[in-house]
């Protein structure tokens, strides 16, 4: 981590969160659902899709895990009254997967069941690796309950072209990103471009086969090269998605990804939870620190 990272990250541990909200709000929707439900319509307005997150993690606390799950039950309902065009994506560890495996296999599936009474979609985020394959197996096991569910996988682990290749099929929705948590170099590529290579080998071997690819980056020149492979090899709009996160500046790349006909979702985490959360992602990854500055002066 650089000095300047570091000051910075030590710095923002112990402002209050007053001081630190107005950066914070760029990229998180609002603390309260309503707030959240304005942003989500705005979005859907300018023909946009989007995917909404509670913001949180590492829950250590069954009865936590269990409101969190109601939560996410009753964001089904509200984005079925208000007719939204959004749908949710959870972390497993929100929902109980460090406390029990029962605890969270119950309340996957009951967030899952919600989900399909609307015939909504719902996706398993992918947190770090010691949940990887925790993550994958419980995925393969409610695919079979309900076909709208989907997973993530991340191009800088070494094992994730091998994972596309064996989870590929009709209806293997997965979304593709780099990876934000900070992996050893026994499991993760560490150079940029060897990222950016697998990101578009995963993607290929996805398209190539039957699957959906949600790709999720704001890398300009790695969207520009999947988006001449996918015009090379006359990949019809219904088998991908392009996704970028609630805020981060993307110039009128995205207006001109709508002109195209392409999906385009926008991920929109929200709650109360977004203090520690962004907390915790800046320590994990600094370099968001030099990101957030930047596109601040940018703006
Ligand atoms: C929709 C979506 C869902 C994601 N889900 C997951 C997940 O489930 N698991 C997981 O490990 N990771 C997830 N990520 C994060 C992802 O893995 C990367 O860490 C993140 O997107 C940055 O990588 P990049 O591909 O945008 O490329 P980079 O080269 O890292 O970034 C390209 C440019 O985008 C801007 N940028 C990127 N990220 C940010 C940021 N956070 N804040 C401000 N500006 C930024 C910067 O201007 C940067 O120069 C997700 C990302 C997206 C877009």
């Amino acid at each position: 981590m650089s000095w300047i990272n570091k000051s910075i990250l030590t710095l923002i541990s112990i402002l209050p969160k007053w001081m630190i909200h107005p950066f914070a709000k760029t990229y998180v929707a609002g603390e309260t659902i309503e707030k959240t439900i304005q942003v989500v319509k705005n979005l859907n307005n300018l023909g946009f899709s989007c995917t909404l997150d509670i913001l949180g993690e590492h829950v250590q606390s069954s009865t936590i895990a269990e409101k969190i799950t109601k939560d996410y039950c009753n964001l089904y309902d509200i984005i079925s009254e208000e007719k939204l065009n959004c749908n949710i994506s959870i972390k497993l560890t929100h929902i109980g997967l460090e406390l029990d495996k029962d605890l969270v296999e119950t309340n996957f599936q009951q967030i899952l069941h919600r989900a399909e009474s609307y015939n909504n979609f719902l996706r398993i985020d992918m947190e770090n690796s010691p949940y990887t394959q925790k993550t994958i197996d419980l995925y393969q096991k409610n695919i079979s309950i309900y076909k709208k569910l989907g997973i993530v996988l991340q191009a800088y682990l070494k094992r994730s072209l091998k994972d596309a290749k064996a989870l590929n099929a009709l209806d293997f929705n997965t979304r593709i990103c780099k990876g934000i948590y900070n992996e050893p170099s026994n499991i993760a590529l560490k150079d940029r471009k060897q990222i950016q290579d697998n990101f578009f080998l995963i993607t290929k071997q996805i398209l190539s086969g039957e699957g959906f690819a949600a790709i999720a980056t704001h890398d300009i020149p790695l969207i520009d090269r999947i988006e001449t492979w996918i015009e090379q090899n006359n990949i019809p709009n219904h088998r991908f998605e392009f996704q970028v996160l609630y805020g981060v500046p993307m110039g009128n790349r995205l207006k001109r990804l709508l002109s195209k006909g392409y999906s385009v979702r926008q991920y929109i985490p929200f709650g109360p939870d977004w203090f520690d959360y962004s907390l915790r992602r800046l320590k994990e990854n600094p370099k968001i620190i030099s990101y957030v500055l930047t596109n601040l002066f940018k703006r």
